[in-house]
């Protein structure tokens, strides 16, 4: 399994699929899909559906295939590119980072985020972060004209330039492991599920434009309306220097849930998680004598607070694997994480039945 997970995670990290441009990583996941025996549609959104029949509480389990990055802005006369940002770009990670102009398989192409040569740096701005708006993209042309004619136009995604480093212990580093390595998880899932002979219907559901408005999956949930909803993203890990103070989170440590989510920023919402939920990974990470972590805080949101929201109410989880560095161009997994995150999701689903109870008055 680890193996398979690895090859899954490295080949689906080097997809650019920027949020609402999701269409190359949504092909390869169908395509990986249908090699299991297992069929898929899509929504007008974008969404990726499986569906496994059974009997019980109908189960919607999710994770994003999109990933953050930049629109083309404005094309400079001198051939720079400005840009946008989409989603939560970390503004201080960006100057020399090579990205990627999408403009199709086989048709992309590179360019490097400026950084003003050192050389030329006075003391003031030497520890300055640069707001996004006053950076530029080089992609080697030199008038607006060659950007034109290169296909590149304003509205033309942007993402970082796809890139996967093998670290020590199993470890990967690189672009966009929120939320590939979740898609992985997922289709390890699915290859189960594919030749189960019992348990709940499942609709397994690759979603769009998480990193953009949190609501992409939205629509796929009101129309399949769930009993539960289970989310598969990155945990924060707080085991680095700067992040000791929020938590208790190490990678390597195992699959991790979250009790508590909440993001005040422009959004009111997060997850308090279904206590039938937190009960029932609680005691299959137990039987099965896997370590779980546990994750609470503030300042990141899941879709998974939109979806618990819909129809009559969703009993709701967010699951997911330790991730340090979220966000940047470098964001740090561990391969073993996402294997016990998938043996717990398998087996949790597992013990889903006719008598799962939902109901608050039996807690
Ligand atoms: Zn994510």
């Amino acid at each position: 399994m680890k193996a398979r997970l690895r090859d899954n995670l490295i080949e689906l990290m080097q997809i650019p699929g920027l949020s609402g441009h999701e269409d190359r990583v949504r092909q390869r996941l169908a395509t990986k899909l249908a090699a299991l025996g297992v069929k898929t549609r899509s929504d007008r959104m974008g969404n990726l559906l499986a569906s496994f029949p059974g009997a019980g509480p109908s189960v919607m389990l999710f994770t994003h295939m999109d990933q953050l990055g930049f629109i083309v802005r404005k094309i400079e006369a001198d051939g720079f590119l400005r840009v946008e940002r989409l989603g939560g770009v970390p503004e201080r990670a960006l100057p020399s980072q090579a990205v990627l102009v999408c403009l199709g398989e086989g048709r992309d192409v590179a360019g490097v985020i400026g950084n003003k040569s050192h050389h030329a740096t006075t003391p003031d701005e030497k520890y300055k972060v640069l707001p996004y708006s006053d950076l530029y993209v080089d992609i080697g042309l030199t008038s607006a004209a060659e950007v034109a004619n290169a296909g590149i136009k304003i509205g033309t995604p942007v993402t970082y330039q796809p890139n996967v480093i093998a670290l020590a212990q199993d470890r990967i580093a690189g672009t966009s492991v929120d939320d590939r390595a979740g898609c992985a998880v997922a289709l390890e899932v699915a290859r189960h599920l594919a030749g189960r002979s019992a348990g709940p219907p499942v609709h397994l559901v690759f979603s769009v434009q998480e990193e953009y408005n949190l609501r992409g999956a939205l629509p796929m949930a009101q129309q399949l309306l769930p009993d539960i909803a289970i989310q598969l993203d990155l945990i924060l890990a707080t085991d680095t220097p700067d992040m000791t103070e929020r938590g208790d989170v190490s990678l390597g440590g195992g699959p991790a849930m979250s009790l508590f989510s909440f993001h005040g920023r422009g959004t009111l919402n997060g997850v308090i998680p279904h206590p039938a939920m937190v009960s029932l990974f609680d005691t299959t990470a137990r039987d099965l004598a896997l370590p779980l972590q546990r994750s609470a805080h503030i300042g990141a949101l899941t879709d998974l607070s939109y979806v618990q929201l819909v129809g009559e109410g969703v009993a709701a989880i967010d699951m997911g694997f330790p991730m340090r560095y979220s966000h940047a161009s470098l964001e740090v997994c561990d391969l073993n994480d996402l294997v016990g995150l998938s043996q717990l999701l398998i087996a949790a689903l597992g013990r889903i039945d006719a008598q799962f109870a939902l109901n608050r008055d039996a807690v």
